[in-house]
């Protein structure tokens, strides 16, 4: 973790107030003294450090600048840790170590940032800076708060999904749903992805989320083919970059569909193409064992991604879904008419499947089967709605 190990004489200065940091160190040995500027123009000497104190630690949490200067008062030896080198850890550790750390890291910051409109206030700063500051502290501390109740949601049951029907537009059947997940909070409702999810990728708890959502979905499909005797409709479900980038993630899935005993054939994972292009290394060796597995493949938000088009048939990939903004668009747009009109030939010429999300009229509907597009969904077919 220690990128390297750095000296610094008596009367050195390692860190200045208000310049960017990067690093933090660990005194190994020697002593320090801390000092900050006050807004009157002078210093001011806040304490002295020895072996063993952390020092530089914002630059751990964020880009600010750092709010102290630090100068050597006995010869050091000093062991940096890098916010690159750290993010990098943190992004593999345990969720909840992940968690932990950053929601005491945040709220450092936070209470920093408190101190200092303490500090201000006596000299009258300008009340938007106070307020500038306010309103980050509260969007931090809502998001940590946030994160703390999703995880305490994902254990005490509180998830649940909704399932959009997906049609097959020339036989007007169903063909499968999507699951799509919700969260029944206590006091503030039912609230839809938007709302949660980013909170949950951050923190690295959609892992246990996406695997609580593929069981839940697996058992929501095989009682409904026991109810109706079908025995083919599929069952999409949604994943998150944290989910690919976890080792485990094709034998997780594999034994959560296993041990439903739905057929594995009938699970479509999604995964936008934003996610493919951010790690296609990880993404095409984790899609091929899962098309191995017999999981079919959708590219969710097809055509919003900026992806090379080049790019596809390096994936094993059998459906893409058409963006809902190009198929709302296309009645009105000529330029999104022939996205859509392109990505079904395209599909069409790689023998892929197409899907169109967000069909709200039936002339879109319309439109979509005269282009020869398999699929769609969306509110004029139906809304997601609860399992029952
Ligand atoms: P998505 O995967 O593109 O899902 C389709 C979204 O479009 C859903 O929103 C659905 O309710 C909405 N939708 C469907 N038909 C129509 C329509 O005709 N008109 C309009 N305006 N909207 C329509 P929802 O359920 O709010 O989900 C939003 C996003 O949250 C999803 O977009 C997906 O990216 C994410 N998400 C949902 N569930 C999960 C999950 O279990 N795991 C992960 N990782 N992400 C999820
Ligand atoms: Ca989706
Ligand atoms: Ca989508």
């Amino acid at each position: 973790m220690f990128q390297s190990k750095r000296k610094f004489l008596a009367g050195e200065t390692i860190l200045t107030q208000g310049d960017a940091g990067e690093s933090a160190y660990i005194i190994e040995q020697g002593r320090v003294e801390i000092a900050v500027e006050m807004l009157n123009g002078k210093t001011q000497v806040i304490g002295t450090r020895g072996a063993g104190s952390l020092i530089g630690e914002m630059a751990l949490v964020d880009n600010a600048p750092r709010t102290a200067t630090v100068k050597v008062i006995e010869d050091c030896t000093l062991l940096e840790i890098t916010q690159q080198e750290f993010k990098k850890r943190l992004e593999t550790s345990d969720p909840v170590l992940r968690m932990t750390s950053q929601v005491i890291l945040t709220r450092y910051r936070d209470t920093l940032m408190r101190a200092e409109i303490n500090a201000e206030s006596q000299n009258w700063p300008p009340a938007e800076t106070i307020e500038l500051k306010y309103a980050m502290q509260s969007h931090a501390v809502e998001n940590i708060k946030m994160a703390n109740e999703f995880r305490v949601a994902l254990e005490e049951g509180q998830l649940c999904l909704h399932y959009q029907p997906i049609v097959d537009l020339k036989l007007a059947t169903i063909s499968g749903f999507e699951a799509l997940m919700r969260w029944n909070h206590p006091k503030k409702g039912l609230l839809l992805p938007e709302l949660f999810i980013p909170i949950a990728e951050e923190t690295g708890l959609i892992v246990e989320a996406s695997k609580w959502a593929l069981e839940e979905a697996c058992l929501a499909l095989k009682r409904l083919m026991a109810r109706i005797g079908h025995d083919d409709l599929f069952m999409s479900v949604n994943f998150s970059s944290p989910d690919f980038a976890a080792e485990s993630f094709v034998d997780t899935v594999r034994d959560i569909i296993s041990r439903s005993g739905v057929p594995t054939k009938l699970i479509h994972l999604e995964i936008t193409e934003r996610l493919l292009m951010s790690q296609p290394g990880n993404a095409r060796e984790t899609l091929r064992m899962c098309r191995e597995a017999g999981m079919s493949i959708s590219i969710d938000d097809f055509g919003t991604g900026y992806s090379s088009l080049s790019y596809l048939h390096h994936f094993p990939i059998d459906t893409l879904k058409i963006d809902r903004s190009f198929v709302s668009d296309m009645t009105e747009n000529e330029s999104s008419m022939a996205l859509v009109k392109s990505i079904i030939v395209l599909a069409k010429n790689m023998k892929m499947h197409s899907i169109a999300e967000g069909v709200e009229r039936m002339e879109e509907a319309k439109i979509l089967a005269d282009l020869g597009c398999d699929m769609a969904q969306g509110y004029y077919f139906a809304k997601p709605e609860p399992n029952e």
